[in-house]
């Protein structure tokens, strides 16, 4: 027994100075069906603290990005997905050598390193990252007449920081953006503080405490009104208002400070809420909407006709659905968007504009049997329909069905422990049928094959009869829905 325990301590020391196995370089991806080059394999980012200055009037992105990582096998090198170009790497305080092709930067590793190693990388870069060039001939990053928006799916980082950008590998996030005094820059998480540099220039310092997935991970600068409170139970509540929304801005603010009470409505039906903030974000120069961690991007359309506090309830229901249980893989998407339209038939049927089964049986009609929605299968879009209506609008419809189908008490209690089973983790198709199968104790198979793996116009949602008047929310919230994330 001692000497087996002597012989391991010898081992771990000798695994701690060479692979215990020939250590090969880490795979430039994550063989996402969809994306395969997505993220890297290879190793597990714990925590990013990115140190950014940007000066809206030269576009110019200056940062300092550490990434904590462990090693999840033996590797020589690893990879990163970044655009921009980057000056120096280090790792645990050595400089290394590193190379860049496309959005795929390959780091040495100072040698071999087994699995389990901690990694420290610092890399440093300067760059507009508005400009593209022959190497990466497009670019996220968005500069605005008053600074810059990094809002976008599925993809965004690479184009503010060096990231295994792929939702299966979360972390959670420092991020200290200095800009010039007057500019506010807002990201995800806690408001840490404010610092002027007494140089002209401010700090803003925000913090992630829940794991965040990259494509979550946003930053907005430029002229907001930045509103600071706290929730009842004593969570901080960040948003912020582009001073460019004109006319928009009183129906904008009219629905986002209405989040509180959004969340309260979901928590009833969800579970606790999962993230430590809350808030919002709205600018004009946003095209779609996203569900960016704890402070949702709202572009100024979707208030042009007053006030829409569907569009909240969407995106506050992402917390929970989509960030907190993220997709596993890509093709994954209608457990976050299909949800969160989901949400916005029960906000419906609470505030008296259409039940959920009034929705789904009029979104049932709306499409007739030929339409192309019909062609696509919920579980497996394709990326070309990966925000398209039928992960959204038919993946709602699969819940409908499944609601019907169980009854609403069994149907509620599958998402909460759905919700608290797989917090701030990731999932696929497969673990919430099983799931749904084991709560309920019966074979579902039949129910998703028609509902979320098939395509093809199936026999109407439950046992009732069509609603023959439009439900008075679906315009809205059909409207809205494949313009956003
Ligand atoms: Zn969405």
């Amino acid at each position: 027994m001692r000497k087996t325990l002597i012989g391991l301590v010898v081992a771990a020391l000798a695994l701690g100075a060479t692979p215990a196995h020939a250590a090969e370089p880490g795979a430039p991806g994550l063989g996402d069906p969809y994306y395969p080059r997505a993220g890297n394999a290879g190793y597990d980012v714990r925590h990013y603290s990115l140190g950014l200055q940007y000066d809206p009037a030269t576009d110019v992105l200056t940062g300092r990005t550490v990434v904590n990582a462990v090693t999840t096998r033996d590797v020589s090198s690893v990879n990163f997905d970044f655009a921009l170009p980057l000056l120096t790497a280090r790792v645990n305080g050595r400089d290394v050598g590193f190379a860049q092709h496309g959005t795929e930067l390959t780091v040495g590793t100072g040698g071999d390193v087994p699995a389990g190693t901690d990694l420290s990388f610092v890399f440093t870069y300067s760059a507009s990252p508005s400009r593209t060039h022959a190497e990466v001939p497009v670019t996220r990053w968005k500069r605005t007449p008053d600074g810059a928006l990094a809002v976008a799916a599925p993809s965004m980082s690479p184009w503010w920081y060096p990231a295994n950008d792929h939702p299966s590998d979360k972390a959670t996030y420092d991020v200290v953006i200095t800009v010039p005094d007057g500019v506010e820059a807002i990201s995800n998480g806690e408001l840490v503080g404010t610092f002027p540099l007494g140089d002209g220039r401010t700090n803003w310092s925000w913090f992630s405490g829940k794991p965040q997935t990259t494509y979550a991970t946003f930053l907005a600068i430029g002229q907001f009104d930045v509103r600071r409170g706290y929730s009842d139970t004593g969570k901080q509540v960040v948003t912020a208002y582009s001073d460019a929304l004109g006319t928009r801005g009183p129906a904008a603010r009219a629905s986002v400070e209405r989040t509180r009470e959004v969340v309260r409505f979901l928590e009833g039906r969800f579970g606790y809420y999962p993230m430590a903030e809350l808030g919002g974000v709205v600018s004009p120069y946003l095209s779609s909407t996203l569900e960016t961690q704890t402070r949702p991007a709202y572009p100024a359309w979707a208030f042009q006709d007053g006030p829409n506090d569907y569009v909240v309830v969407h995106e506050t229901a992402h917390q929970w659905f989509g960030n907190s249980v993220a997709v596993r893989q890509w093709k994954d998407i209608w457990l976050s968007e299909g949800f969160a339209t989901y949400a916005q038939w029960l906000w419906s049927e609470a505030v008296g504009e259409g039940t959920a089964q009034d929705l789904a049986d009029w979104t049932y009609r709306y499409y007739p049997a030929d339409h192309e929605v019909w062609d696509v299968a919920v579980a497996d879009p394709t990326p070309r329909y990966l925000y398209g209506a039928a992960v959204h609008e038919r993946g709602a419809l699969a819940l409908q069905a499944l609601r019907a189908a169980i009854g609403d008490a069994t149907f509620f209690a599958l998402l909460r422990t759905w919700a608290s089973t797989k917090e701030h983790g990731n999932a696929g198709t497969a673990e919430f049928v099983a799931m749904a199968e084991e709560i309920t104790g019966r074979d579902l198979d039949d129910l998703f094959r028609t509902w979320v793996h098939s395509p093809g116009k199936p026999a109407p949602v439950g046992a009732r009869s069509l609603t023959t008047s439009e439900p008075k929310s679906f315009a809205r919230i059909h409207r809205d829905g494949p313009a956003r994330g």
